[in-house]
C-alpha cells in the first residue's frame, strides 16, 4: 500500500513553526517513500475561519517550495477543503444514528451551563455533559427534531472498557473509555460538523496511511479511534511529533520571538535555512550531520528518526544557518534576492545602471560572505552608492574619548591613508597600528571614527575593502567632511 499523509491545516491563524514542521514532515516522509503529499484544508469552524490565513497558507508553502500531490485543485480524493464536504459528513453522521452509535442531544446551553456549574461545585469527578439525551428514544428524538426543536449529535462513547490508539514514537497509549470525552458532539445545531467527525471521516475517505501531526492532538486519539471503530474502519497508523519550546522549556510562543513564517521571510531568512532549521526539531539523521538540503531530505528522511523528546527552538541557530545559507548560494541566485531589496530601499534604480551594477559586483565577495540576512544587504553597501547626508557625531566617538581628540584622529588617518593603494592589506592594518601606537591609542580607537566617516556606520564591512570598494579619493573626502562637522558640533558647544 502506497503511502499517503496528509497535511491539515485549518485557516485561522497565519502558519507558524510547528505547522510548518507538520508540514514539511509530512511531505518528506511521502516523498522519501514513493507516496503522496495531501493537502486538507479544515475550514469547519466558519468563526475563526478568515482569507488570510488561507492565502498565507498558500504563500507559505510556495515560498518553501513544497508542492501537493493532491490538494484544492488537483487529486482524485477532492474536494479537499472540508467546507466543500457538508454532505459529506451528513451522510456518515446519518449512518451513526442508524446504527444507534450516535444520538440527537436537545441540551440548551444554559442547562449544559448548570450542568458544569453543579459539577464544579460538588467537585465531582466526572466532568463534561452528563448523557442526559443518550436514552431518549430514537423516534421520540427524530419527531422532536422534526418538529423544529434545536439539537446537536453527539457520539455514543462506550462507557466501559478501554481503548487502545499505537503511536509510532510514543508507543501505545491507552485509555479507560470512561475518562473519554464523554458523548462528544460531532454535529453542531447549524448542520456543521466538528473537528472530530470532518477530521476522521475524511481521512478514511482520503485513504490516508499516517497521520503525523503534534502532539498536542494526543488526547484526541482515543475519541478518533472510537470513532473509526463506530464506523467499522481500520485506523491510519499515527505518529504524533514532539513538542517544540522555546529555550526556557515552555511551549514555543510570541514570548520567545516571531513564530509565523511571513516574519521570518520578511526578516531575511532564506527558505532552504529554514527547511533545514525546521526539520531537525524532533528528527535527526544521525549524532552529527547537520546540512540537509531539500533533496536530501526527500531521500533521508525516516519517522524511525523522529525524536520523542521536545525539541528546542534555538533562534540563533536558525539565524547561524542562515548565514551559512547566504555563503552557499550561487551568485546568480544570491543576487536575484538582493538586487529587488536594493531597489526597494531606494540604494539602487530599477533597472539598475551599469555602474550600480559594477559597484555591486565588486562588493559582493564581501556581501556575501558578511550577510546574515538578507535584507541587510541595503545598509550593507549603501555607503558605496550615496553620499552620507549628514553623520551621527556619536558614532564617531569611541567610548573614554573626548569628541574634541577626532579630528586630531582623522587628520593622522588623511596623511597615512595617502599610500593606501600602493600597500598590502597587512602593511595597512600595521601603518594604523603603528600609528595608534604613537598617539597612546588603541587600533580600534582610530579604526571607529574612520569608519564611520567613510561608510556613515559602525556596522559596515571591514574598513579597508571598504575604503578599497569606495575608492581613496572618496574615502579621504568623506572623512574631511566629518572632520568639519565635528569642528562645527565642537564650535557650538562652546
Ligand atoms: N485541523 C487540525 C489542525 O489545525 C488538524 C489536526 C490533525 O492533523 O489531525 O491542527
Ligand atoms: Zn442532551
Amino acid at each position: 500500500m502506497s503511502v499517503r499523509v496528509r497535511y491539515a491545516p485549518s485557516p485561522t491563524g497565519l502558519q507558524h513553526i510547528g505547522g510548518v514542521r507538520t508540514a514539511l514532515f509530512n511531505y518528506f516522509y511521502a516523498k522519501a517513500n514513493g507516496g503522496s503529499f495531501i493537502l486538507r484544508i479544515e475550514d469547519t469552524d466558519r468563526e475563526r475561519y478568515n482569507d488570510e490565513s488561507l492565502q498565507d497558507l498558500y504563500d507559505t508553502l510556495q515560498w518553501l517550495g513544497i508542492p501537493w500531490d493532491e490538494g484544492p485543485g488537483k487529486g482524485d480524493f477532492g474536494p479537499y477543503q472540508q467546507s466543500e464536504r457538508f454532505d459529506l459528513y451528513q451522510e456518515y453522521a446519518q449512518k451513526l444514528l442508524d446504527d444507534g452509535k450516535a444520538y440527537y442531544c436537545f441540551c440548551s446551553a444554559e442547562r449544559l451551563e448548570e450542568v458544569r456549574e453543579e459539577q464544579k461545585k460538588n467537585k465531582s469527578k466526572n466532568q463534561g455533559y452528563d448523557r442526559h439525551c443518550r436514552d431518549i428514544d430514537p423516534a421520540e428524538a427524530l419527531k422532536r427534531k422534526e418538529a423544529g426543536e434545536s439539537c446537536v449529535i453527539r457520539l455514543k462513547v462506550p462507557m466501559e472498557g478501554k481503548t487502545t490508539f499505537h503511536d509510532e514514537v510514543m508507543g501505545d497509549i491507552t485509555r479507560k473509555n470512561a475518562d473519554v470525552s464523554p458523548d462528544p458532539v460531532i454535529v453542531k445545531t447549524d448542520g456543521f460538523p466538528t473537528y472530530h467527525l470532518a477530521n476522521v471521516i475524511d481521512d478514511h475517505m482520503m485513504e490516508i496511511t499516517h497521520i503525523m501531526r503534534a502532539q498536542e492532538w494526543i488526547p484526541s486519539g482515543p475519541l478518533h479511534v472510537l470513532l473509526y471503530e463506530a464506523f467499522g474502519w481500520t485506523p491510519p497508523k499515527y505518529c504524533h511529533l514532539p513538542l517544540v519550546m522555546g529555550k526556557d522549556g515552555s511551549k514555543l510562543s510570541k514570548r520567545h520571538g516571531s513564530t509565523s513564517l511571513v516574519d521570518f521571510r520578511k526578516a531575511g531568512y532564506l527558505p532552504e535555512a529554514i527547511i533545514n532549521y525546521i526539520s531537525l526539531l524532533g528528527w535527526s539523521f544521525d549524532d552529527s550531520r547537520e546540512f540537509f538540503s531539500k533533496e536530501d531530505l526527500e531521500k533521508l528522511f525516516s519517522m524511525e528518526k523522529i525524536n520523542k523528546a521536545p525539541a528546542v527552538f534555538d533562534y540563533k541557530k536558525l539565524e547561524w544557518f542562515n548565514g551559512q545559507y547566504i555563503r552557499m548560494r550561487s551568485k546568480e541566485s544570491l543576487l536575484e534576492l538582493l538586487i529587488p531589496i536594493l531597489q526597494k530601499d531606494g540604494v539602487v534604480s530599477d533597472p539598475m545602471t551599469e555602474e550600480e551594477t559594477a559597484i555591486l559586483d565588486g562588493a559582493f565577495p564581501l556581501v556575501q560572505e558578511r550577510l546574515k540576512f538578507t535584507t541587510d544587504v541595503s545598509e550593507t553597501i549603501r555607503f558605496l552608492y550615496k553620499d552620507i547626508e549628514s553623520y551621527t557625531v556619536e558614532d564617531a566617538l569611541p567610548k573614554k574619548m573626548e569628541l574634541s581628540q577626532i579630528p586630531g584622529i582623522l587628520d593622522a588617518a588623511v596623511e597615512i591613508l595617502g599610500d593606501f593603494d600602493k600597500r598590502t592589506q597587512e602593511e595597512n592594518e600595521q601603518v594604523f597600528y603603528d600609528r595608534s601606537q604613537e598617539m597612546g591609542l588603541k587600533m580600534g580607537q582610530i579604526m571607529q571614527p574612520v569608519r564611520v566617516a567613510v561608510t556613515g556606520t559602525k556596522m559596515s564591512p571591514p574598513l579597508f575593502e571598504s575604503i578599497a570598494l569606495l575608492g581613496l579619493d572618496k574615502a579621504v573626502q568623506r572623512i574631511e567632511t566629518l572632520k568639519e562637522q565635528i569642528i562645527k558640533t565642537l564650535g557650538s558647544d562652546q
